[in-house]
């Protein structure tokens, strides 16, 4: 024999209700007749709680879009362009979302820089 019986249901899984007419599941072992079931399953509730905190911090993720009023202006700009290729629109938004994430808002200067791109390609 291994491992301790359950102590609820004496080991066989199964427990007697109070009017005697049928037998239901252990709740105690869930049907194994075996105490180690209890610490099992604490084990396994800390297992889950761990996964799910390192799962949330694999998952950092960065601005991709422009956060301020400006750079967001300008990223409508970029995108309302219809002359201008994709891939440049792509380029565009890289360095208006670069120019902030250094500059922490979009100077006057890099507005004109881009908005001087938007017109060439009109
Ligand atoms: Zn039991």
């Amino acid at each position: 024999m291994d491992g301790e019986l359950c102590r609820m249901c004496g080991g066989d899984g199964r427990v007697g209700n109070a009017l005697g007419r049928s037998t239901a599941t252990c709740p105690s072992c869930h049907g194994s007749g075996r105490r180690s079931d209890t610490s099992s399953l604490f084990r396994d509730v800390t297992k889950t709680k761990s996964s799910h905190y390192s799962a949330a911090d694999a998952t950092p993720r960065g601005p991709r879009v422009p956060v301020t009023p400006e750079g967001t202006q300008l990223a409508a700009e970029v995108s309302a362009c219809a002359t201008l290729p994709e891939d440049a629109k792509t380029r565009l938004f890289a360095e208006i979302i670069n120019h902030e994430s250094t500059h922490g808002r979009c100077t006057k200067t890099f507005l004109k820089k881009i908005r001087k791109q938007t017109r060439l390609a009109q």
